[in-house]
């Protein structure tokens, strides 16, 4: 694994004739150049591998996801399952559906519903602003960087029009699985999915969930496990079959166009391309992380030693 590598992936996504459709259902996101492209990789042994706009800082949105799932699987441990599920779901991502037949819980913290029960857990007993600033700080710590910061400016746009998040609270607090009211546990959500990060500074956030930094891991072993089944089976919603199938790795994404990707004991990937697929994850993120794990045998279903 070298940085050539990386600049082909680059260049053969700059090259690549559909971009996607960036998500326009979000006011701000839908002003984003969708031409950009980054990449970045850390490895076990130390390096941090980086091509295109991977210092580029983008709105990481639902890879937040997997920042409050690690700080309310630490806080909760198993509680945390009686009011959300763990299994995939075919349904899209702000599905209303689903929380209608299943009386309220969630199927799984990836999608908004399991998300922002989520969120919910985590400010029982604290002020909104108090639990950005835990998820915040985890977040830095975790990247060791401490420039990482929410963009207001997204999280109104949000606010003003995420209709089918309000939906959703609403419907949760209907079912008595919101504790919070839902302008409190939505105004979290909404600004936990405003944080601005670089590929850089995802991957190496990612570190700890692959397990190649850990004496410094935020997380316990058997959450960091737990965390790498949910992102393989739910971490791109309708989608996660065809990009196991694909990719084969765990990966978390977000409607920014930002991807998570890790690789138990051997790297973390971060990339962002904006443009999205039918199912709201990126469409060149996806191909080039496709690419990689082609290169590297990255896959967690390779046959041999990688
Ligand atoms: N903030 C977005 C929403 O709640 C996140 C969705 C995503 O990134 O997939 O709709």
């Amino acid at each position: 694994m070298d940085v050539d590598l990386l600049e082909k992936i680059c260049a053969d996504m700059r090259g690549a004739p559909d971009l996607g459709k960036v998500a326009d259902y979000i006011p701000e996101l839908a002003k984003v150049d969708p031409r950009h492209f980054g990449i970045s990789v850390c490895l076990a042994d130390g390096r941090q591998l980086s091509a295109g706009d991977a210092d580029v800082e983008f709105s990481v949105q639902s890879v937040s996801k997997v920042f409050t799932l690690s700080i309310a699987l630490g806080r909760f441990g198993e509680r945390l399952w009686q009011r959300v599920g763990r299994e995939p779901s075919t349904n899209a991502f702000n599905s209303v559906h689903e929380l209608e037949v299943h009386d309220g819980i969630p199927p799984n913290p990836f999608v908004n519903s399991g998300a922002i029960v989520t969120t919910d857990a985590l400010l029982v007993g604290a002020r909104p602003r108090e639990t950005l600033a835990e998820i915040l700080h985890f977040v830095r710590y975790a990247a060791s960087d401490d420039d990482i910061h929410i963009d207001a400016a997204v999280a109104r746009s949000e606010k003003l029009t995420g209709d089918k998040n309000w939906a959703l609270a609403h419907m949760l607090r209907a079912y008595r699985n919101l504790d919070n009211a839902c302008a409190l546990a939505l105004g979290t959500y909404f600004h936990q999915c405003a944080i601005r990060m670089s590929c850089e500074q995802l991957a190496r956030f990612g570190r700890f969930l692959a397990h190649i930094h850990p004496h410094r891991s935020p997380v316990r072993a058997e959450h960091v496990r737990n965390i790498n089944a949910l992102m393989l089976t739910c971490g791109h919603y309708d989608g996660s079959g065809e990009f196991a199938f694909r990719v084969g790795m765990p990966a978390k994404s977000g409607v920014g166009g930002g991807i998570l990707a890790v690789v138990p004991g051997i790297a973390s990937v971060a990339v962002w391309s904006p443009g999205l697929n039918k199912h709201g994850n990126s469409l060149r993120g996806t191909a080039a992380l496709e690419e990689l794990s082609t290169a590297c045998r990255w896959s967690v279903f390779e046959p041999h030693d990688r």
